[in-house]
């Protein structure tokens, strides 16, 4: 028999693959299981147009068998199986998809890194096993081939015995290592997980025998060794299912089983995308903080799917920084399994799906402002902070999305108010949207510089966040009205009053003069004032950078 060697480049990979220390080994078991799913996809659109042949679902599965004693791991497959040029074409030479990448030398350098990046399909089963045997029947053929290979050697393909159409594919698992533990992909519950977690929502039942011991009839303590065949995959996800088949519990279900968070969800978003993008999306609005949110390690994300396949875990691409608090998942029909992380930043559908779910993101927290004001405040509580920190983050790029989200306390009542809450209560002569910086509602209430504003009956806004002068420089001007600090020069209520106080300025020329002289590298000047009631002095800037802006600058390391 003729042994055959790979191409060029498939070598590379599979040598890549067999000296990998790449710990996400597991994936093999999800590579094999999506071929396996895509040959039974295969048949069933064979037999939607081709008349001769009968659907029946039932005789489409995959069944995945484990023998310790021989140290192998089958997959095998009720799908179309591989005539002998298939066997050569497809397992022979690496799919383009990924060859596309793999031609990037430096990353060829550093293996492991790339078989985290995209799938590398059927070869991942070198990562695991010596020895791959892949038998296979073609539709429609009446003879099945076999294709062996122990790896980076080459391959052997000869004909074989298999009655029925599919793939039946072999792993000689590895032996253990002192560093690498291989039996793991021989014991049934290790299998089981990495199934859930990869192929929970692969299309067609995925089968496994399972052993179990269990009393033996007609006697008292006997046991016997039985086998059960179980279906370990769940088939239909959540987000294929119909929004009016789902009960809010379902959905706190998913969020608990997918480990999004401890807490009970906020919000939940069930989108079905099916106009210019095809996606499915479960999104959740967290009710609580993660302990990390506001650290480095916090990582921001959405799972990816591509067609029922977990591609990702955390898919940072698909949500804007300052929505990095929410949870979910997206799969889309659209998207490759072979996709590489730089790939997929470039990639137009999943820019598409982003801005989709920005969208919708903003819009159910806006209705939940408007409908469900008690949790929005709930929400606002725990992730304001990041909404502040997108309006002032790139250049102010993103306030239009955020500000009408914004909340701040008021001197009114003491409670949250947005920014069209305060504008739809301002007297009709009051010019702007005050504010006072501070550490607390306490300590600006007791600020001189707050005196006038609230003598007029105008609400104050409190800043008691470090961010949140920073953020209402970037917005400006809110629905035509200025932003004004109680401490800047101009407050614009005093205008009537300008003459006389630049009289009394005049008259205390002196004085004034002498005081600027005394404090001088302190304040620029010294004048009269009739914002005052109560104080006799205070402090106010003229700048664009005021008292408790300064004090956070200077607070900074530097
Ligand atoms: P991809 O799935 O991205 O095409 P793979 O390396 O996973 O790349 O598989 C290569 C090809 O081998 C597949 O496209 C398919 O044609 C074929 N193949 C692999 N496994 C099977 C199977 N179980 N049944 C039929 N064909 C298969
Ligand atoms: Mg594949």
């Amino acid at each position: 028999m003729e042994k055959k060697q790979f191409q060029a480049e498939s070598k590379r990979l599979l040598e890549m693959m067999i000296n990998s220390i790449y710990t996400q080994r597991e994936i093999f078991l999800r590579e094999l299981i999506s071929n396996s799913s895509d040959a039974i996809d295969k048949i069933y659109y064979k037999a939607l147009t081709d008349d001769s042949l009968v659907f029946d679902k039932d005789s489409y599965f995959i069944k995945v068998i484990a023998d310790k004693t021989n140290r192998t791991l089958t997959i095998r497959d009720t799908g179309i199986g591989m005539t002998k040029e298939d066997l050569e074409n497809n397992l022979g030479i690496i799919a383009k998809s990924g060859s596309l990448a793999f031609k990037k030398e430096n990353e060829a350098k550093d293996g492991h890194n790339i078989i985290g990046q995209f799938g590398v399909g059927f070869y991942s089963a070198f990562m695991v096993a010596d020895v791959v045997t892949v038998t296979s029947k073609a539709l429609g053929s009446d003879t099945a081939y076999k294709w062996e290979s122990t790896g980076a050697d080459g391959y052997t393909i000869e004909t074989a015995e298999k009655d029925s159409v599919g793939t039946e594919i072999v792993l000689q698992i590895k032996a253990n290592t002192e560093d690498d533990n291989y039996d793991e992909y021989l014991d049934e519950y290790r299998l089981k997980a990495i199934i859930k977690k990869y192929s929970d929502f692969i299309r067609y039942p995925i089968k496994m025998d399972v052993a179990g011991k269990r009393p033996k009839e007609g006697t008292e303590n006997e046991f016997e060794d039985y086998q059960e065949e179980q279906q370990l995959n769940s088939m239909v996800p959540i987000w294929r299912k119909n929004k009016s088949e789902l009960t809010p519990e379902d959905y706190e279900k998913f969020y608990h089983e997918k480990h999004y968070g401890f807490d009970k969800p906020l919000k939940h978003i069930h989108v079905s995308a099916d106009g210019a993008v095809v996606y499915q999306a479960i999104l959740f609005v967290p009710e609580s903080m993660p302990f990390d949110y506001y650290s480095k390690e916090y990582e921001k994300g959405l799972e990816l799917y591509a067609n029922g396949v977990l591609i990702m875990n955390k898919c940072a691409d698909l949500l804007p920084d300052y929505f990095s608090f929410v949870k979910g998942m997206v799969d889309s029909e659209s998207l490759s399994l072979n996709i590489s992380r730089e790939m997929l930043q470039h990639d137009r559908q999943l820019k598409l799906i982003a801005k989709n779910i920005q969208s919708k993101i903003k819009g159910q927290l806006q209705s939940m402002l408007k409908d469900e004001r008690e949790k929005y405040e709930t929400f606002y509580k725990a992730f304001g902070r990041q909404l502040k920190f997108g309006v002032y983050s790139d250049y102010g790029t993103h306030k239009d999305v955020l500000q009408d989200l914004l909340m701040f306390h008021s001197s009114k009542e003491k409670k949250l108010v947005t920014l069209d809450e305060y504008i739809a209560r301002m007297p009709e002569d009051q010019k702007y949207i005050y504010y006072a910086s501070g550490e607390s509602m306490e300590r600006i209430d007791k600020l001189p510089q707050t005196e006038l504003v609230t003598d007029k009956g105008y609400e104050i806004l409190y800043f008691t966040d470090d961010i949140d002068e920073f953020a209402i420089k970037m917005i400006m001007t809110y629905k035509e009205k200025e932003f004004k600090s109680v401490s800047s020069g101009d407050l614009g209520i005093e205008a009537d009053d300008k003459s006389e106080t630049e009289a009394e300025t005049n008259d205390n020329k002196e004085l004034f003069e002498y005081m600027t002289s005394l404090l001088s590298g302190k304040v620029t000047n010294v004048k009269a004032s009739k914002r005052l009631k109560k104080h006799p002095v205070c402090l106010s800037t003229d700048g664009d950078v005021t008292i408790e802006m300064e004090k956070i600058l200077n607070a900074m390391p530097n």
